[in-house]
């Protein structure tokens, strides 16, 4: 919740609400969708006013859509009127993404939510959006194949969501985020045209739009369906932990495995907060008195996966190691990382209110960015608590504080903007898995300059010359530069 956001539009009396829905409007999608699958009445909209971000704009109406060509006719009719739109997956992205701002229409996709296709030949899969991530790995578990990004929210957010997005997780280290695993879409373009970008072909000519699409967070046009990669299950999977006295000290750890020429599946941190908010919520077996841990998971062929342990343990053990664990059998490996994966709400049910972002660095930079953050903490008085997808940089301190303390929520906002400000100034960038959404606006200016910006405009308006594909999200105004 940085300050980009409008001021009028936070909690309590001053929510902006929607424009009313002409009725008109409302037989025309009516005789698209169905009655049924159209809201407009005020208390159904306020279902949908907000997403994980926890600001709020109550959109002017939400329509439930089951195909492609509903998505299109709705898109058209809504460009004939003028009317702004969003696309919805399940709303857990925490930047905004999907609010639909001064009035917009929510296109609900949860309701396109089947595996069209398992094509094992081919090594891929082709979904509708509204799958929910898990459910790919799920449905390819018999064939002894998965879908490798793994966002800690996996059980609840969207592929379309993941897709525009470009979502990371643990296993994004060795396998790469979302957008390596995207082979084509199927998209609604902002003028209701359906076309197909990319394929299952791997290599293709021309440019890559697919990769345009990926990461676009809903502002190009709408994804009706996807084709994904998919890569073998592992023969054999070892979960580690390493307990350190500091940050630092796991910090450093990191590069040490990179540099060594190691490649695990996962590198995760938390710090000593948030193990302990862990185990205080969840029992999962981590050392409540560790100043760091870092959960170090190694996948692929059983032979020689003693020895690349081993080799793990000894550089984290060279690099001050208080000790390394390795879990002995599913259910330890399960209770690991379902401590890593509730550390956020083990985390945020401590205080009123939060501030989570997502920044990130070269991980030679870590020991340094966790340092600088942990003493801006310290300097704005709020406690902090991060946790990392150590490998890939990428770095969330979550501030907590009480919004009904004065000032507390500024200096909240203040610390988290410094945050980005000091990932930048670190080589690094101001979202790594999050977006940018209506969130970090402001902080695009810490990565791009004006002309940088303008090129990226200049996309934007080749697909959505109107302006009405989730507007007012991603790309900061340049008007001022442009004087
Ligand atoms: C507890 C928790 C843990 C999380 N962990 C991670 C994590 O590890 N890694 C990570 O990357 N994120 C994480 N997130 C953030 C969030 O889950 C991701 O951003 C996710 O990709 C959002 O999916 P969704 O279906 O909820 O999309 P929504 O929140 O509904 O929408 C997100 C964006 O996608 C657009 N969109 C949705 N569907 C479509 C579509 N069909 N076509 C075009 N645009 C579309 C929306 O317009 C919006 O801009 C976490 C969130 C929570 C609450």
């Amino acid at each position: 919740m940085l300050s980009s956001w409008p001021r009028a539009s936070a909690r309590g009396p001053d929510v902006r609400y929607s424009l009313p829905m002409s009725g008109q409007l409302v037989r025309a999608l009516s005789a698209i969708v169905g009655r049924e699958n159209v809201l407009d009445g005020v208390v159904d909209l306020q279902t949908y006013e907000y997403d994980a971000y926890g600001e709020r704009s109550l959109p002017r109406a939400v329509v439930f859509l089951r195909s492609s060509a509903e998505v299109s006719a709705v898109v058209r009719l809504l460009g004939a009127e003028g009317v702004s739109f969003v696309a919805r997956g399940y709303g857990t992205n925490v930047s905004g993404g999907s609010l639909a701002l001064d009035g917009g229409v929510v296109l609900e996709m949860g309701r396109m939510n089947r595996i069209l296709e398992i094509d094992i030949s081919n090594r891929c899969v082709v979904v509708q959006p509204g799958v929910f991530t898990l459910d790919v790995s799920t449905a390819l578990a018999p064939y002894g194949y998965y879908y490798a990004p793994d966002p800690a929210s996996m059980r609840a957010s969207s592929i379309g969501g993941n897709i525009a997005e470009n979502a990371g997780g643990p296993h994004c280290f060795k396998y790469g985020v979302t957008t390596n695993h995207v082979l084509g879409l199927e998209v609604v373009l902002p003028d209701g045209e359906i076309v197909w970008l990319g394929g299952k072909n791997v290599d293709r000519p021309g440019l890559d739009l697919t990769g345009v699409f990926v990461g676009s967070e809903g502002t190009l046009g709408i994804v009706t369906a996807a084709i994904l990669r998919i890569l073998r299950s592992p023969e054999t999977v070892k979960t580690m932990l390493a307990v350190f006295a500091s940050l630092e000290d796991a910090g450093n750890v990191v590069s040490a495995i990179v540099a060594a020429g190691l490649v695990p599946a996962t590198l995760e941190m938390m710090d000593g907060r948030t193990v302990k908010a862990v185990e205080d919520d969840l029992a999962c077996g981590y050392p409540r008195d560790a100043g760091a841990v870092l959960l170090i998971e190694l996948d692929g062929l059983s032979d020689g996966m003693d020895d690349a342990a081993e080799e793990i343990a000894a550089i984290c053990r060279a690099q001050g190691a208080l000790d390394v664990r390795v879990a002995q059998n599913e259910a330890e490996q399960a209770a690991l990382w379902r401590g890593r994966q509730g550390s956020f709400a083990s985390t945020t049910r401590l205080a009123p209110n939060y501030m989570s972002l997502d920044g990130a660095v070269p991980r030679t930079k870590l020991p340094e960015l966790l340092r600088r953050v942990s003493d801006l903490a310290q300097e704005v008085g709020l406690e902090v608590y991060c946790t990392l997808h150590a490998g890939d940089g990428n770095v969330h301190p979550c501030f907590l504080y009480d919004g009904a303390e004065p000032g507390a929520k500024e200096r909240a906002e203040e610390a988290s903007m410094e945050v980005l400000r000091i990932c930048a100034g670190l080589g690094g960038t101001v979202s790594g898995e999050h977006g940018i959404g209506v969130e970090k606006l402001e902080a695009m200016h810490f990565v791009f300059g004006e002309n940088d910006l303008r090129v990226q405009g200049f996309i934007k308006d080749v697909f959505d010359p109107r302006g009405l594909c989730n507007p007012g999200k991603l790309l900061p105004s340049t008007e001022a530069a442009d004087g």
